[in-house]
């Protein structure tokens, strides 16, 4: 029996396992592949206490440093279930000829990762990396004194144009929602102190009840289409940079 089961082997799952090992927990690090989207990263300049490196040295520094604890990494494997008995869990894991592995461990941490939410409209896929991303902390400089729309509602869109209104010349917002109390002013699931903060700003232009529904560009982000959710009418605004934030996707639901 496990004291622990680490699924994932990229930043947050490597940071856990070093953790445990420090503890001298008995464990498992479980992963489809070590460095996630770490190593998907190309150059990475903003890695505090290191000026320069690439996703791939860093994700393979995050297993060098496992190592260096002689972490059991059983990578390749991707977990299909967890199932709860009474004192403890059945973790399930498959290889990719379909071979099975269980762990009966007393804990689980799941440091799967998550994928943001697409809007799913046309001009998205097409024109990701070229100007629609949904990671302003990492994309958001890149577009010092252009126009940009982040999409959503919840904390992380407020979070984006905040940080875009110091960077872009003018920000637009655009919510799904009315301009109401019932929907808290547009944003109900909102923090309050960062909806107030977002309406003071004075190039940040928030766009109530509005879907957006195309984004248009042909090598890279010229605009964005949303339509008014009352009368069905069409607007496109002239902008540089799209930022999606509309809620992530969890890999592992169970
Ligand atoms: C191009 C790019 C640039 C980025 N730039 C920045 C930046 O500048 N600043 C910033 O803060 N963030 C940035 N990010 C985001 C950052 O890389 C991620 O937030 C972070 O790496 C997430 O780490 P994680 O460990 O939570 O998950 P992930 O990196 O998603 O790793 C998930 C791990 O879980 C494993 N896994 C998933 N499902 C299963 C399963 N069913 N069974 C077994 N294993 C599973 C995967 O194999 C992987 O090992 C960037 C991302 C990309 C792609």
């Amino acid at each position: 029996m496990l004291d622990l089961v680490i699924i994932g082997a990229a930043a947050a799952g490597s940071a856990a396992a070093v953790y445990a090992a420090r503890r001298n927990l008995n464990f498992a690090v479980v992963a489809k592949d070590i460095g996630g989207e770490v190593a998907l990263s190309g150059e990475v300049e903003n890695w505090p206490g290191t000026i320069h490196t690439t996703g791939v040295e860093l994700a393979q520094n995050f297993h060098a440093h496992m190592k260096s604890y002689q972490v059991q990494i059983d990578n390749g494997l991707e977990v299909t279930g967890i199932t709860p008995t009474k004192n403890y869990h059945i973790v399930t894991a498959q290889d990719g000829n379909g071979q099975e592995k269980t762990y009966e461990t007393k804990s689980v941490i799941i440091a799967s990762g998550i994928h943001p939410r697409e809007l799913k409209i046309p001009g998205e896929r097409e024109l990701k990396g070229r100007g629609v991303t949904y990671c302003t902390v990492c994309d958001g400089p890149l577009y010092r004194g252009k126009t940009t729309a982040t999409v959503g509602a919840g904390n992380s869109a407020l979070e984006s144009v905040l940080m875009m209104s110091g960077i872009a010349s003018q920000v637009y917002l655009i919510t799904k929602y009315p301009d109401l109390p019932e929907a808290k002013g547009g944003f109900p699931k909102g923090e309050d102190i960062l909806i107030n903060k977002v309406k003071a700003l004075p190039n940040v232009t928030v766009i109530y009840n509005a879907g957006t529904v195309h984004i248009v560009g042909t090598d890279a982000v010229s605009g964005l289409i949303y339509e008014d959710l009352a009368s069905g009418a069409r607007t496109e605004l002239a902008v540089q940079g799209v930022m999606v934030h509309v809620g992530p996707i969890y890999l592992i639901n169970k």
